[in-house]
């Protein structure tokens, strides 16, 4: 699929292209090609093992499946000469979004770039082992399960799935419209009352073990050279004294983050990494470590928040022997309500997000029994009748990487802080875009631009333009 189809169907969407800021755009490229420059130097006389430990060129915040990606496909393009550190204060990653997922692969998005970065997600575990073996030695198996995502639409919805297969279509990939005809023939346990319509992936759409894929991701970073930290980054210091000669005077001309500052587990020490370049990986943290930086505080771009927050998502693992078998999707009802299948022997899982209104607290990981027993419950047992009879058996919950403004990725760097680059805000679709998001950012910090899928679209300037990109197909 070439980068022109993509601009053809991108435009076509209903949101278009951010108005873009030329100077912006100008102080990142140029700030981006002074440090591929300096790396260059280093190759060729500075082995990094040489290094002092306390610089990097590249620290990455947040060690979850997504930096753990930036940290590979980095490493993968520049063995030697470039130091990677990625910081992360959870090893066990008790709390993160990576763990607590439940894997899910789709291609069915609205738009362009979340299909694509998906197709490459299926794509990259087909090939897994080419990516992540190690001395020899195949990766984890990360259990991919390759069932379809089984969409379901009421009237109302009919136009915009429509809409979605043919831009799904038009990408490669592997849709089919099922009328309600062929829905009751291909899956005769589903009650289709109030259903016109459904979108079933063929190929290409599944789910899988999200913690083999992060350790997998993370050994091979590890053998390639990247540094994994264990502490917490509670601040930065910032150099501030470029400001050019002519033109208008910028205040925030050149910012840069000198220093990530470091607090180390087990006691009060904080160190101090002189970085060339920061990526926020935070997941649901995002938004917060943004603020450490007062972006989102002041005037002009810098009063523009990363409106990335955690919000607490529950998934229900229930036994329902009578329940559908092996051909069991993940089935979306039109309520948002999901299901599916858990491995074998009657096993399912099940979710359904709240309205903005009924958003829960975000100060623990409870669940909430109660939101099963009255809003979901109801909802699987009128589709499925056999779910009248299931069991609950336990549950938890997680929180998602939840962008308030547009539900999407926010990638590539602050129009300000010319050194500091997202990688935030999956909204729920992070596991299965990582593969992706690694790949696309080694593009960005080491060639410049995208090469593969062009996500300029996601990148800040869309909350300063005020030009909202909203995914229609969240979950
Ligand atoms: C219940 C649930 C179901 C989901 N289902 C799916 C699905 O089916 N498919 C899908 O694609 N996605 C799904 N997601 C979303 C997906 O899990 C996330 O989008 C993805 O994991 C984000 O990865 P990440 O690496 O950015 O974040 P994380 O995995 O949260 O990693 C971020 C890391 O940053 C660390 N960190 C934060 N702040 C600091 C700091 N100051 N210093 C050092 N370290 C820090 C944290 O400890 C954490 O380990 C689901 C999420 C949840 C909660």
């Amino acid at each position: 699929m070439g980068m022109s189809t993509v601009c053809r169907i991108a435009r076509r969407c209903v949101y278009s292209t951010c108005k873009s800021d030329m100077s912006h755009f100008v102080r990142s490229m140029s700030f981006l090609s002074e440090f591929q420059k300096s790396l260059k130097e280093k190759d060729s006389f500075a082995p990094t093992e040489n290094r002092p430990a306390d610089e990097a060129d590249i620290v990455i915040i947040g060690g979850g499946l997504v930096g753990s990606s930036i940290a590979y496909f980095l490493k993968r393009k520049i063995v030697r000469g470039m130091r990677v550190v990625v910081i992360e204060r959870d090893p066990a990653y008790t709390r993160a979004s990576s763990s607590l997922s439940v894997g899910g692969i789709r291609q069915q998005f609205s738009l362009p770039e979340n299909i694509q970065l998906s197709m490459y997600g299926a794509e990259f575990l087909r090939n897994i082992k080419e990516h992540l073996t190690v001395d020899d030695a195949d990766p984890p198996d990360v259990q991919f399960n390759p069932y379809g995502y089984l969409f379901l639409a009421t009237e109302k919805g009919v136009r915009q799935m429509k809409t979605n297969y043919e831009i799904q279509r038009e990408l490669g990939a592997k849709v089919e419209l099922l009328t309600v005809t062929k829905l009751k023939e291909k899956f005769p346990w589903i009650n289709t009352d109030g259903i016109e319509l459904a979108s079933y992936g063929t190929a290409n759409e599944g789910w899988f073990d999200p913690w083999c894929l992060l350790t997998a991701l993370k050994q091979k970073a590890k053998s390639l050279g990247v540094q994994y930290v264990h502490g917490n980054v509670t601040g930065f210091t910032i150099k501030k004294d470029k400001i050019p000669k002519n033109g208008p005077y910028d205040p925030y001309y050149d910012n840069r983050i000198q220093n990530v500052k470091i607090s180390m587990p087990n006691g009060p020490e904080v160190r101090s990494l002189a970085a060339t370049v920061v990526v926020n990986a935070a997941g649901p943290q995002a938004g917060h470590l943004s603020k450490l930086l007062k972006i989102g505080e002041g005037n002009n771009e810098m009063s523009v928040s990363l409106p990335v927050e955690p919000r607490k998502r529950y998934v229900y693992f229930y036994h329902c022997p009578s329940g559908p078998g092996l051909d069991c999707p993940l089935v979306v009802d039109p309520t948002g309500a999901y299901f599916r299948r858990e491995g074998l022997g009657g096993n399912f899982i099940c979710g359904l997000s709240p309205s903005e209104e009924e958003e829960p607290s975000v100060n623990n990981l409870n669940v909430d029994y109660d939101w099963f027993e009255d809003r979901l419950w109801p909802l699987l047992s009128k589709r499925v009748q056999a779910f009248e009879n299931l069991k609950l058996k336990c549950a938890w919950a997680g929180f998602y990487d939840y962008n308030t403004v547009d539900q999407n990725a926010i990638i590539g760097g602050h129009p300000v802080i010319s050194n500091f680059f997202f990688a935030n805000g999956f909204s729920g679709h992070g596991i299965q875009q990582a593969p992706a998001i690694g790949r696309a950012m080694s593009e960005l910090l080491l060639e410049q631009s995208y090469k593969t899928i062009d996500l300029s679209r996601f990148g800040f300037q869309r909350f300063i333009d005020q030009q909202p990109l909203p995914e229609m197909l969240v979950v």
